[in-house]
């Protein structure tokens, strides 16, 4: 994982941003749900330890900050969609449970003894907050937020007792929270972007496998217009089973290393490119046409052919050839049906004697 991907969600793919916005919303889901028992159950405690006055006062402070958590969770349903529902969401959870931090602590203005449990408040939520797997950047406005707020209430309510010693006192300890929390929200990034890797790439390739093309093939169906094609390369290594049997899989699997990529470099970032299946291997070319589709693939064909493969034992070369099929589709396709006449186009090509390219339209 590279330094910049912790360090902000704008150098994630747009998959993998969907994916983790995912995680984010079901873990925000059980946090507001355990918030609203806890504070809710915190009432128990409040008996015990308050005096009359004071629980009289926040119980119902208790009571409002629950039903004002409660539209949560149907918001969290909303955040698996898009990241600015997620903000939203995030923004609001800390607009209430800060609020509820403020109003707790100005129930204590008269100077009784204010128990551990509410000034402990604000270094719990940071603690809290761990659990959603953000990148540094969300980590540090989400700390920054609470830290904010924290030392503008305590200064607001107490900054005639507040000495200089106290103030850093509590920065400190704010500070040392908050990277702590940025720290395993950062540990959680980073399991989910390996597991996301893991069952998302090809480990011979890198390329990525059918699982995430097939969603990608969706993604791209579902924003192309009538008048916006797109075109499916499904490609096949010729013989590639004599490879493997003449010259060993150890050479197998450089040519297919090779092939993939002649594939990435032939194909620019726009494509979408696949470990299709063994030796398959499928490109999405959005906005593209039935034609020019074939010609990319045509010259794809040529360059895999004109580039021998050395072995990796040094035991010379071998030389590849690919049979393909294009087919085009648009936003009315159905995918299924698109990938079945791909297969067709690329057993026509198979059927032409191999190493060449067969559209169908
Ligand atoms: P055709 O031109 O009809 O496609 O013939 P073919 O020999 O390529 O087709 P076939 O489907 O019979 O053989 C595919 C072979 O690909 C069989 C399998 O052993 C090999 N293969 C699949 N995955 C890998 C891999 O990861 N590494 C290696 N070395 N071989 C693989
Ligand atoms: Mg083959
Ligand atoms: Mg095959």
């Amino acid at each position: 994982m590279e330094l910049k991907e912790y360090w902000s969600d704008s150098y994630h793919s747009r998959d993998f941003k969907l994916t983790r916005i995912g995680f984010v919303a079901i873990r925000f889901r059980w946090l507001v749900a355990l918030l609203i028992i806890g504070i809710a159950g915190w009432v128990a405690v409040d008996w015990w330890v308050l005096d009359p006055a004071h629980f009289k006062l926040l119980w119902k402070v208790r009571l409002i900050t629950g039903v004002m958590l409660t539209p949560l969770l149907p918001l969290s349903y909303l955040c698996k969609l898009n990241r600015r529902w997620m903000i939203l969401s995030i923004y609001s959870l800390l607009g209430i449970l800060l609020t509820f931090n403020l109003v707790s602590l100005w129930s204590f203005r008269d100077g009784a003894e204010i128990p551990v449990g509410f000034i402990a408040f604000p270094y719990f939520l940071l603690a809290l907050l761990g659990v959603l797997p953000l990148p540094v950047r969300s980590g540090l406005r989400v700390a920054a937020v609470i830290t904010l707020a924290t030392l503008a209430t305590d200064y607001w309510l107490d900054s005639r007792s507040l000495s200089n010693g106290d103030l850093i006192d509590r920065v400190w300890l704010l500070l040392s929270f908050s990277l702590a929390m940025i720290w395993v929200q950062a540990g959680q990034l980073r399991m989910l972007l390996d597991l996301y890797r893991e069952s998302t790439r090809d480990p011979l390739t890198r390329l990525m496998n059918r699982r995430l093309f097939v969603r990608q093939l969706e993604d791209v169906r579902h924003h192309s217009g009538v008048d916006r094609p797109y075109t499916l390369i499904l490609m096949d290594l010729d013989r590639f089973k004599r490879i493997n049997d003449d010259h060993g899989h150890l050479m197998g699997d450089e040519v297919l290393v090779s092939v993939a990529n002649t594939i990435m470099d032939i194909f620019g970032p726009e494509a979408v490119v696949a470990r299709y299946g063994g030796e398959e291997f499928m490109v999405l070319l959005p906005h593209t046409g039935l034609e020019q589709g074939q010609r990319q693939a045509e010259t794809l064909r040529l360059a895999v052919e004109s580039q021998p493969v050395e072995s990796p034992l040094g035991e010379g070369e071998v030389t590849v050839t690919i049979s393909a099929g294009v087919v085009e589709g648009d936003h009315t396709s159905e995918l299924q049906a698109l990938l079945r006449q791909a297969d067709e186009a690329l057993y026509t090509a198979k059927s032409h004697g191999r190493n060449c390219v067969v559209a169908q339209r």
